[in-house]
């Protein structure tokens, strides 16, 4: 597979490489990958020294104890850097658990869904179907829109979602990584304006969203949200921790008895120090943190990833060629799902790709074609690389 081979030995496609490879750190090729993906130059050298000896301790960040005074402070500006971003008001809790997002889909009933209530889920994709799925272990999970019958290129308008009576809470999947679809305000000519847009809620219902793939690519309205989570490893940093902000109210619910490592509440209360907890991605987490502040917020990381966005669906929407997975009002600024005319074709896009030093682009099974990832801290440089490759890819093959 292309991602065994080693891209300094291949000899690049001449026609494609001098629009195709700006300049990259030496070593290193543009990295599309979905998650784990491509983290920021500086945050990597940074964790290269700290690995080694951190704030001058003599000890790396992977061999403190995690009850240390340097722990300490990583964990203090983790939490409070997280909350300054996206100036998360006081009234939430931010985690940092094990058990990817993935187990947050049992955590979140488990916690705050009796086992005589009722919750709705919003499924645009298959990781939203998992939380669906997943779910039913507790209470009555009512399925309020599902976007299987039109293979999940849109999210959904809200005349399209049916809601039960009584929800406690919606579950929703901000951005659906697989689909390459993204929640958006809608402007009057149809167009996203790629803000956030939560569903209108019925009455006393609180808001559960799942951010793995979109969380901190732009601004968030906290007053809209129950429950956030994320994990780590697109726009946070590494797998080993899923990050959960979670409005305190919502901590004395008490629907069942649970072991406490899976109770919100004590791990709230222990500031996600129940047990040895993941230090080194918390630690990268802080890091990110810091680079998202460095960069000038969350304002201006949305301003880039739109920009980056624009040069990607710019090829596609110019070309007759590729064919885009998702409806244009719900494309996402994060992975950009499209394919070729014929399957031949993805695969030899995908090899002349690697081949121009860009890796990761196919797409996932459920799709097929390419799905392109452009998190934040994919460069500009690294977007336009694609779109000069797939523009002379077209060039060729169209
Ligand atoms: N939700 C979304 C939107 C995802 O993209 C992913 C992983 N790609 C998950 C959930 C599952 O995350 P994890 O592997 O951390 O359990």
């Amino acid at each position: 597979m292309c991602s065994m081979l080693n891209p300094t030995s291949l000899q690049p496609a001449s026609a494609i490489t001098a629009a195709a490879t700006p300049a990259r750190a030496p070593g290193r090729i543009y990295n599309f990958s979905a998650g784990p993906s491509f983290l920021p130059e500086e945050v990597i050298k940074q964790a290269q020294g700290d690995i080694w000896n951190v704030e001058g301790s003599g000890i790396g960040i992977m061999e403190h104890s995690h009850r240390a005074p340097l722990y300490d402070k990583v964990l203090a500006e983790a939490e409070a850097d997280f909350a300054a971003i996206s100036n998360m008001p006081k009234n939430f809790k931010v985690l940092f658990l094990v058990g990817g997002a993935t187990s947050q889909n049992y955590m979140v009933p488990a916690n705050l869904l009796g086992q005589s209530e009722t919750a709705d889920y919003i499924t645009t994709g298959y990781w939203a179907e998992r939380s669906f799925e997943h779910a039913q272990m507790y209470g009555h999970i009512h399925e309020a829109y599902s976007g299987k019958s039109t293979n999940y290129r849109s999210i959904p308008r809200e005349d399209e979602i049916k809601y039960s009576s009584k929800p406690v809470y919606v579950h929703i999947c901000s951005n659906n990584t697989i689909y390459g679809t993204q929640w958006h305000e809608i402007d009057a000519s149809g167009k996203p304006t790629w803000h956030m847009r939560t569903p209108t809620m019925p009455d006393g219902a609180f808001l559960v969203c799942d951010m793995c793939s979109d969380i901190y690519c732009r601004p968030i309205d906290w007053s809209k949200y129950g429950v956030v989570y994320a994990g780590a490893q697109k726009n946070l940093g590494v797998a080993g921790t899923t990050v959960v902000a979670i409005r305190e109210d919502l901590l004395e619910r008490r629907p069942r008895e649970l072991p406490e490592m899976l109770q919100y509440r004590v791990q709230a209360r222990e500031h996600s120090r129940m047990n040895t907890p993941p230090v080194f991605p918390i630690y990268l987490c802080g890091q990110m943190f810091k680079w998202i502040i460095r960069q000038g917020g969350l304002d201006v990381i949305h301003k880039r990833n739109i920009a980056k966005a624009h040069i990607l669906y710019g090829v596609l929407d110019a070309s007759k060629f590729y064919k885009p997975a998702a409806t244009p009002d719900s494309r996402s600024l994060m992975n950009v799902v499209f394919r070729c005319p014929t399957a031949a074709l993805d695969d030899i896009f995908v090899k002349e790709a690697f081949a121009a030093g860009m890796d990761n682009i196919r797409g996932h099974r459920a799709t097929g074609g390419m799905r392109v990832s452009i998190y934040n801290a994919m460069p500009d440089a690294g977007a336009k690389a694609m779109a000069d490759f797939m523009r002379e890819f077209e060039r060729r093959h169209g």
